[in-house]
């Protein structure tokens, strides 16, 4: 098998599942229990929630909520703040590029009255333009919210320029959607933003689980009410076992990094080079300077869906679009905010790499696309 999806999920580390299983098994008091067991636990969770802070180099600066995953995080950072700080400002920046999970509470807040500005995605770097923000940008804006790493093409933001930008405003707040972007050789400090969504499967960890960082001055709204659980923004009872065992995950993918980079970059030079060489098939829509993890191509006479599924035969599995909005055979919103022709927003894949891929899996891919390209049918 190759498998080129990790952008879509990653198998639990073993050492991962182990640290679920030992505090599952043995240390299973409830967290917010008042007996010693219990307290156990919440100790258990403190130390994760520090953990991940220290690994992140933000411990300083921001807290974390344990969540459900990034969806969650997302909805949480920006309905929980655009709700609480409405009294200062409705205006709401984000980009078309970003996840559903995004662009979804984000249309729900329209609908509340707010002014969601949605900014357009630059064809040749595939993120926005700081001129467009800078002209977005007006004293009623309370949040900024743009994603560290596009999971579809790879863009990396500039997040490090935004907040230059965003110095003049200071009611306002950045979130990003980190999601792509944990250990994945980002230039910048992860604590540029005031609020970051993470989730764990993408790093090893348990699907499921994910988390918010916020800046300590940052208050939302909740969006459940229930037991006083992780400041009451997220009420029930706490999944220890999850938030020790996205510690570790964290841990080892901090740890993988360079490694991690070598591989993917070298993998994707590869395959780069001989889609580039063929410029009357594909075209290649992940940026220059991009995360070196994801390439992003559209297929210029064939179906994407038929080649995902030719390669899928051959036990190579990639991704049209991404696995989240795939399943609906739309085309990739990201594409079409780049400019993208709606055909070539429709017949994209999208491989993205991690330690599961070998050095051999480019020259693998190669040819057995070489051949898929021969076989199939033209089918536009
Ligand atoms: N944001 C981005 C950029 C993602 O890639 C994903 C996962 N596809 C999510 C958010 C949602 O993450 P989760 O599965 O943890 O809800």
């Amino acid at each position: 098998m190759i498998y080129f999806d990790s952008a879509a999920t990653l198998p639990l580390r073993k050492e991962a599942g182990e640290a679920y299983l030992s505090e599952s098994l043995a240390h299973f008091g409830n967290a917010n229990s008042p007996h010693a067991f219990g307290r156990e636990s919440a100790r258990s969770l403190e130390r994760a929630r520090k953990g991940i802070l220290r690994l992140l180099g933000i411990e300083g600066t921001h807290r974390l909520l344990f969540l459900s995953g990034a969806t969650e995080a997302n909805n949480l950072a920006l309905k929980g703040v655009a709700r609480a700080y409405r009294s200062r400002g409705k205006r709401i920046i984000s980009s078309s590029g970003e996840h559903e999970s995004v662009l979804e509470p984000l249309k729900a807040l329209a609908k509340e009255g707010f002014d969601v500005v949605l900014l357009p995605l630059d064809a040749a770097t595939g993120t926005i333009r700081l001129e467009d923000l800078g002209a977005a940008l007006d004293e009623r804006t309370i949040l900024v919210s743009l994603m560290a790493v596009n999971n579809e093409t790879g863009a990396i933001t500039p997040l490090q320029e935004v907040c230059e930008l965003l110095r003049g405003h200071p009611k306002c707040y950045l979130h990003s959607d980190f999601t792509q972007g944990a250990f994945k050789g980002l230039p910048y400090p992860y604590g540029t933003a005031d609020l970051l969504s993470m989730s764990a499967h993408k790093f090893g960890g348990p699907k499921g689980t994910g988390f918010l960082a916020l800046r300590k001055d940052v208050l939302p709204s909740p969006l459940m009410e229930g037991g006083g659980q992780e400041e009451g923004l997220r009420p029930g009872t706490s999944d220890v076992p999850s938030a020790l065992a996205s510690w570790k995950a964290l841990g080892l993918a901090k740890g993988e990094e360079k490694e991690a980079i070598r591989r993917a970059s070298s993998i994707k030079a590869k395959i780069l080079g001989y889609l580039s060489s063929r410029p009357e098939d594909f075209l290649v829509n992940s940026p220059e300077g991009g995360s070196p993890f994801l390439l992003d191509f559209s297929l210029r006479h064939k179906k994407a869906s038929v080649v995902e599924e030719a390669l899928s035969l051959r036990g190579i599995y990639v991704s049209t679009t991404s696995a989240c909005s795939s399943r609906r055979d739309l085309p990739s919103h990201v594409l079409l905010a780049m400019g993208r022709k709606e055909e070539e927003a429709r017949n994209a894949i999208r491989l993205s790499f991690s330690l599961l891929n070998e050095e051999e899996d480019a020259p693998k891919f190669i040819s057995a696309l070489e051949d898929i390209m021969k076989e199939t049918i033209d089918s536009l």
